[in-house]
């Protein structure tokens, strides 16, 4: 384990308990973001000019609205060069035009193309300090661009970041001041800035929204999840609890969170864990209980396993087993979290 890892470690047992294995944390998110995320122009390149348009326009606009225009900016002005010799007006004209709001960007882009030119040799600084010597570029701007440039910066926390360290960490969402840099900086994975800042802001974008889709989205971290577990997902800027379909992914969190407590379960010993009203054959029991183990299973958050007898066959519920039990479901299944 590197310097750095160790040092991580430390500051998640110190801020964030150590029930977390970060190894595993890191890895699906990163698989998740690999088969999920969605594809913008700007991700396809490393070139620091593109990246640096990219991220100056997607200050304070969606970057759905950015695409257009980014793609038309960088065929219009392809260089930091070509940049710096275009008059301002046509930049700002440009701006304007594709309705990006906040036209001082464009006066600040052109002059940052010129400072480049000037003092840099047209070469965009890979240095997040002489980044912000840019005109318009603050510390968040210039670690993105480092990041994503460079894969040179530390950890992004825009509010989507905020909103995922938020749901995920008990001791994050209950601090007075939450440490949201410190814990985003902890879990970053060394010298993996560029992709794993891409992952978790994406995760924050298309899953863990204002109204989260953990499930829809296949959060790969509704196991660790807080909000998940407890049901609790209100954060920073969802003050008050969002309204869901039902309250299926509820249980699906108590289950998650009990597995992780209790290890490996019969189907009947979780059911009466998760829910006092729990009785086999009844209308909330294990046939209701074994849709949402099955769904947890296909989503690949669970395992459920059949006890074999020592005639080397499954149990199965039979009237000779018990007279009272009329679930199809068989009794023998246990589930566990998947490792
Ligand atoms: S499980 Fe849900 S609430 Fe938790 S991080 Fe994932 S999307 Fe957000």
């Amino acid at each position: 384990m590197s310097d750095g890892q160790a040092s991580s470690v430390e500051t998640l047992t110190e801020h964030v308990g150590t029930d977390i294995d970060i190894n595993a944390f890191r890895s699906q998110l990163l698989s998740w973001y690999e088969t999920e995320h969605r594809e913008f122009p700007w991700r396809e390149t490393d070139d620091p000019y593109a990246i640096l348009v990219s991220e100056v326009m997607s200050q304070q606009t969606q970057l759905g609205r950015v695409v257009d225009a980014w793609k038309d900016f960088i065929q219009r002005w392809s260089t930091v060069e070509t940049l710096a010799a275009a008059d301002q007006s046509a930049v700002v004209t440009f701006w304007s035009e594709h309705a990006l709001g906040y036209n001082n960007r464009a006066k600040y882009l052109h002059e940052a193309a010129n400072q480049i030119v000037d003092q840099y040799n047209g070469t965009v600084p890979a240095d997040p300090d002489e980044l912000t010597s840019l005109m318009g570029v603050g510390p968040y701007t210039a670690n993105a661009v480092a990041s994503f440039a460079f894969n040179n910066g530390d950890a992004v926390v825009d509010t989507n970041v905020e909103r995922v360290l938020y749901r995920v960490f008990k001791q994050v969402r209950q601090a007075d001041d939450p440490p949201y840099e410190l814990i985003a900086n902890a879990v970053l994975p060394t010298d993996k800035s560029r992709i794993w800042n891409n992952a978790i802001m994406e995760l924050g974008g298309v899953a863990c929204e204002k109204t989260p889709r953990c499930d829809e989205a296949h959060c790969p971290l509704r196991q660790w999840c807080h909000a998940y577990q407890t049901g609790d997902f209100t954060a920073p800027d969802v003050p008050t609890q969002p309204s869901f379909e039902g309250s299926r992914r509820q249980f699906r969190g108590r289950i998650v969170r009990t597995l992780g407590e209790h290890g490996q379960l019969s189907l009947d010993t979780l059911g009466h864990r998760i829910r006092v009203d729990y009785t086999p054959d009844g209308t909330h029991g294990r046939d209701w209980l074994y849709g949402i183990v099955t769904d947890l299973a296909d989503d690949g958050i669970v395992s459920m396993n059949i006890e074999v007898t020592a005639a080397g066959t499954a149990e199965t519920n039979s009237p000779d087993m018990s007279q009272d039990d009329k679930s199809d479901v068989p009794s023998s299944i246990s589930v566990s979290l998947q490792s």
